[in-house]
């Protein structure tokens, strides 16, 4: 039996033969590297957040993907020129989807807006660009670099991260221009890159299997990188837990 792993999904205008439209989409990147994993993935439409919960009950693992910015209301934050592809109807039921699973302890992988997503719904807030307040240039590189590793991150070694792809240390892409700035009660920031940006969450509750990490590993696991791949694997074996409890015969 695989594991049933939820992947979020962007909304981009995509041109379709009923002109243009927007579209669910997951990149095939996380599927592929869920699949390599063990996993059946499945897509997740943004529905109303008060589904959520049921959602949750019938997956036994989680993907909280890469997309457009969180809208900077939800964490009282302040509106950036460079913010893009804001979509609070995402945001919101992300944000149930992220409680719902903390209510269940569902296995998690949160990658980049999927961090942000985690942060925001339990109480954290973000750094509107991290450009104009920290200066760094180097977290946004976008294009066909995302398949190679350009930043170090320095990660806690108690960490539920630095567990599943055995080291304290990682190379890693990225692509975003906004990070974590007060960590969710309930979290630690777990993993730095050397300008202090962070790019690790970790749970105060390790019972809770949620690995949340700043850089984008489903596009370094399809290319065989261990350590990204390992946090996809991770996750599933988690998942296939999961499973094997609520599929448990009655009586
Ligand atoms: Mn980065």
């Amino acid at each position: 039996m695989t594991p049933i792993i939820g992947i979020t999904s962007r909304q981009p205008v995509i041109k379709t033969s009923g002109g243009d439209l927007k579209a669910h989409v997951v990149n095939k990147v996380y599927t592929d590297a869920v699949i390599r994993s063990g996993g059946t993935p499945i897509t997740l439409p943004p529905v109303s957040p008060g589904e959520a919960p049921r959602l949750i009950d019938r997956l036994d693992g989680l993907v909280l993907s890469g997309g457009g910015d969180i809208d900077p209301s939800f964490y009282g934050g302040k509106p950036h020129d460079d913010m893009y592809a804001i979509d609070p109807s995402r945001d919101e039921f992300e944000f149930a989807l992220v409680r719902a699973a903390q209510h269940r302890k569902l296995p998690v992988l949160a990658i980049c807006r999927g961090l942000q997503v985690l942060n925001v719904a339990l109480g954290g807030s973000l750094i509107e660009d991290i450009p104009s307040e920290i200066g760094s240039t180097d977290h946004a590189v976008p294009g066909p670099e995302v398949v190679n590793c350009h930043q170090t991150v320095t990660i806690e070694p108690d960490s539920l991260v630095a567990a599943a792809i055995g080291s304290a240390e990682a190379c890693v892409n990225s692509i975003h221009h906004q990070a974590v700035r007060r960590v969710a009660p309930g979290f630690r920031a777990a993993g730095w890159t050397s300008d202090g940006v962070i790019e690790v969450l970790d749970p105060d509750d390790h019972s809770w299997p949620i690995l949340a990490v700043q850089w984008h590993p489903e596009y370094l696991a399809v290319e065989n990188d261990e350590a990204s791949l390992a946090l996809f694997t991770s996750l599933v074996e988690s998942a296939r837990e999961t499973a094997e409890v609520s599929n448990e015969p009655f009586g």
